[in-house]
């Protein structure tokens, strides 16, 4: 049968490690949830990107076809000008003007139809971008969510937990009690009650416990390891 003080240090104990252990899952779950989040929205950035990537051509086509209508207006307007003009040099340079146009104009005729190329190439590679992105957000959504709900189980749990602590607190006393908080709260994390084992090691510290520290534990005395203070027990107590 159990020793006693064994049995009540270790269910607090039990409770204060599964604590421990929520606590920590929940502290890490804001970052997480951050670059779920940060993942969403770059991919729906890119796809904007992408989208305004393959815009720009369009723009520069409809910039050049601008300036194409332009250039015809004027030598509309110069054709015109032209069969009323007297001064054969005047005549000539306004020729020269239209020819100039002409040129300009198969120049410009190059440039939409490169963008207009560019700019099919451009919605291509946005369709597969958004396709991609698309799935990416949703799977970073639906893992967001996911983890909201688990963030949901976890704090219910720890308010079990925190709900259940006094009654084995109640189970110790006061000096026991003490020691165990000042344990459970040291800075190495450890777990204030631990075995010893069959080499007489402490589960703590790893270091042998005395013959002294031994022949307590066998009699299911309340001991502590001389090395690390923390309790020590042996599972034949338990047993
Ligand atoms: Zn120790």
């Amino acid at each position: 049968m159990a020793v006693r003080w064994i049995k009540v240090l270790s269910a607090l104990q039990a409770c204060d490690m599964r604590l421990r252990d929520l606590e920590t899952r929940l502290a890490s779950i804001p970052k997480e949830m951050a670059a779920l989040k940060a993942r969403r929205d770059k991919a729906v950035s890119e796809t904007s990107a992408s989208a305004e990537a393959a815009r720009q051509f369009e723009r520069a086509a409809k910039a050049a076809e601008a300036e194409i209508e332009k250039l015809n207006a004027e030598s509309r307007k110069l054709e015109q000008q032209s069969a009323l003009v007297k001064k054969n040099t005047e005549y000539q340079a306004m020729l020269n003007n239209i020819a100039l146009n002409k040129s300009k104009i198969s120049q410009l005729e190059n440039v939409v139809l490169e963008n207009l190329d560019r700019f099919e190439e451009g919605k291509k590679a946005y369709r597969k971008v958004r396709l991609e992105n698309e799935a990416v957000a949703k799977a970073a959504h639906a893992e967001f969510d996911e983890l909201a709900e688990f963030a949901k189980e976890v704090r219910s749990e720890v308010e079990k937990l925190k709900a259940e602590r006094p009654s084995y607190v109640c189970e110790i006393d006061g000096e026991m009690l003490s020691s165990y908080t000042h344990l459970l709260n040291g800075k190495n994390s450890g777990m204030p009650l631990v075995a010893v084992d069959a080499n007489g090691i402490c589960g703590n510290c790893h270091m042998r416990v005395t013959p002294q520290a031994l022949t307590n534990i066998k009699r299911g005395a309340v001991t502590h390891c001389d090395n690390c203070q923390h309790f020590i027990y042996s599972e034949d107590a338990v047993d």
